[in-house]
């Protein structure tokens, strides 16, 4: 049995038990072998984070455990995989794993996207039944890979045409899914948010009027500010056969902090994700909610990383009864975000027992 005394984030009691995997807010009696105290955060949520992907060659699922235990270090205790090759649901059982909240392989067009990742559609018309298909895996989510750079055109570009985006998007409604989309530019926005998509990855796009109707229709926005900062190295070898190209993923760079700055002063519901996999490490998830805080005072960039994001996929806070996943600092988690400084934690609680 363990026991905490602190405070407790957002608002909790000032101390808890933590007994048979579940938080206890009475005693449950005896006596407890571990003591902890400080600051209690609700487990933290990588919202945008691959562990089915890897850089180099095939992913397994010894590799995807150990990507994952790089973010367990951080204090996730969730994940949401916007998209993977492999199928990570053997992970579940594992004690020592974050929960997962999947979205089946990702839905891209041949020649329009990463090749090898995801299901590579060769003509668009196979929209509607590739998201049949993935909602039918059950996993609650469906991504749509929204745009990416059009050779012909030289720049970003939306890869669906409209009308086939809303048909697929209640396809998936209809099956019980919710869909995310991968969106760069300005131009895939407009059709994505018409036809009811669920959540923006990146969106660093973003304007004024589409940030308008994400926060009308409380579509959701995970920005991974660490994976945008790849832009300028995506842009630069790009520069002398695609230039118009490489200068629009230059000012998407230049201007990221002010479009996410109007999204959230808007009131768009906005969660932290690392976009890990691929290019980017695991475990940085303190880097994003340090990103984050550039756009938003250090309470909320927590809460987009902690409590907000676990209410958003279905986790429970600390709340009595609730499964134990939480993170102990030693110092006021809100204080450090706020000085600049980056996360780390003292404890991670995982499934009910230490596991860092
Ligand atoms: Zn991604």
């Amino acid at each position: 049995m363990l026991h905490f005394r602190g405070a407790v984030l957002p608002d909790g009691p000032d101390e808890f038990w933590v007994d048979d995997g579940a938080v206890r807010f009475a005693p449950p009696g005896g006596r407890a072998d571990t003591e902890l105290t400080g600051w209690a955060v609700p487990g933290l949520v990588d919202a945008h984070c691959h562990v089915g992907i890897v850089p180099d060659g095939e992913p397994t699922l010894e590799r995807a455990r150990e990507l994952a235990r790089d973010d367990v270090a951080v204090g996730v205790t969730a994940v949401r995989e916007p998209g993977s090759n492999l199928d990570t649901t053997p992970l579940d059982s594992e004690s020592d794993m974050p929960r997962f909240v999947r979205m089946g392989r990702h839905i891209a067009l041949t020649r329009r996207y990463i090749p090898g990742l995801g299901v590579q559609l060769d003509d668009p018309s196979g929209l509607v039944d590739e998201v049949r298909r993935q909602a039918a895996r059950g996993h609650g989510w469906v991504k749509i890979v929204g745009d990416w750079i059009d050779r012909s055109v030289g720049d970003l570009a939306p890869v669906w045409p409209d009308d086939l985006l809303a048909e697929a998007i209640s396809v998936a409604h209809a099956a019980g899914a919710r869909v995310a989309s991968h969106v760069f530019g300005e131009d895939a926005l407009p059709g994505l948010l018409a036809a009811g998509v669920d959540c923006i990855e990146h969106g660093s796009g973003l304007t004024d009027e589409t940030i308008r109707v994400m926060a009308a229709q409380g579509t959701a926005l995970v920005p991974t500010l660490v994976q945008i900062a790849n832009f300028p190295s995506i842009a630069e070898p790009a520069l002398g056969k695609y230039p118009t190209y490489a200068a629009h993923m230059q000012d998407l760079f230049d201007r990221r902090y002010e479009t996410y700055r109007a999204a959230y002063e808007a009131g768009v519901q906005m969660y932290a994700g690392t976009d890990a996999g691929g290019f980017n490490a695991h475990g940085r998830l303190p880097v994003e909610i340090a990103e984050l805080a550039r756009v938003m005072p250090a309470e909320e960039a927590l809460a987009a990383a902690s409590w907000r994001a676990r209410e958003w996929l279905g986790f429970a806070g600390i709340d009595d009864g609730a499964p134990a996943d939480f993170v102990v600092y030693a110092d006021d988690p809100v204080a450090v975000v706020a000085a600049g400084r980056t996360l780390a934690p003292a404890t991670v609680v995982l499934r009910g027992h230490v596991a860092l």
